[in-house]
């Protein structure tokens, strides 16, 4: 069976609060995605994040978290753009990536989100919107712009499919020859109270693999908002990959979890499935090389 790439997101927008072991620093994020390559992690998916936990786009501080992972780890290297709300561009999103690449730092891989999407957070127990949500922008032509660049550094695009129609235009990426075959997709199905992508579940996901475009994509299944191991027989049966971690939700099934804590019972979940886990490297041959630069 098709070995299980295992990305661990390691920290999005969580806090501290929900569980002490999110990371926020540079030291704290290169500590944990260590730990997680240790306990079988494929890919480290990070969002630079200040001492109070608040967002950073500060370009030393990707810096910083990507030489520090990258000096004692082969494990595959995975920044946020960062900057979903307000007015910044591509060039601006992509900042910290473009001056890695310059110095040799170049991370393995970059999202790219194919479409625009609402981002709204609903209780339902209260009946109640939670906060004014925002809108996160990806014009066609920003992403098509934001490939191209991605090309020339040699970082591989992880395209993040919220929805089908966002699914067609990865599809539709992968077919203009705008990003390698095969195409790396994350499926994001939202449990909790997120209402932006599909929902958690099995039908939620399906209508997913329903809708493939095309078989030269891997694929992967991120699950915002809710722990992924109800889910994960299906994904492991299917032959997907997964994307999981302190990023998503608390975990508290697990007690207090760190994110490696995560990564090894999905690790486990997984070998008693029947699937192997994908070390770096073999992620690396099965992702095939990367387009060469244009
Ligand atoms: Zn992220």
């Amino acid at each position: 069976m098709k070995k299980l790439i295992i990305e661990v997101r390691m920290n999005e927008a969580s806090r501290k609060q929900a569980n002490p072991n999110v990371p926020y620093t540079p030291d704290e994020i290169v500590a944990d995605a260590l730990a997680c390559a240790e306990g079988g992690a494929t890919i480290v998916h990070f969002h630079a994040r200040n001492a109070d936990g608040s967002e950073s786009n500060a370009v030393d501080d990707y810096r910083r978290i990507v030489s520090g992972i990258r000096a004692k780890s082969d494990v595959l290297i995975h920044p946020t753009l960062g900057q979903f709300f307000g007015d910044a561009g591509p060039d601006q999103r992509m900042a910290h990536i473009e001056a890695l690449a310059a110095e040799g730092l170049a991370p393995d891989m970059a999202p790219l989100d194919t479409g625009s999407n609402n981002i709204d957070m609903f209780d339902w127990q209260a009946g109640e919107f939670l906060g004014d949500g925002g809108v996160y922008a990806n014009s066609g032509a920003n992403l098509r712009y934001m490939a191209g660049r991605l090309r020339e550094w040699g970082v591989r695009p992880q395209l993040c499919s919220w929805s089908i129609p966002n699914l067609r235009l990865a599809g539709a990426f992968l077919a203009a020859g705008l990003v390698p075959a095969p195409a790396f997709v994350t499926l994001v199905l939202s449990g909790g109270q997120g209402i932006m992508g599909h929902p958690a579940t099995e039908a939620g996901l399906r209508a997913y693999l329903d809708n493939m475009p095309g078989e030269e994509m891997e694929w992967s299944v991120l699950c915002g908002g809710q722990e992924i191991f109800s889910l994960l027989p299906m994904i492991l049966r299917e032959g997907g990959h997964v994307s999981a971690g302190l990023g998503d939700t608390s975990y508290a099934s697990l007690g207090q979890p760190s994110n490696a804590d995560i990564v090894r019972a999905i690790a486990a979940m997984a070998r008693d499935a029947g699937r192997e886990i994908a070390t770096p490297e073999e992620a690396r041959a099965m992702l095939g090389k990367q387009l060469q630069p244009a």
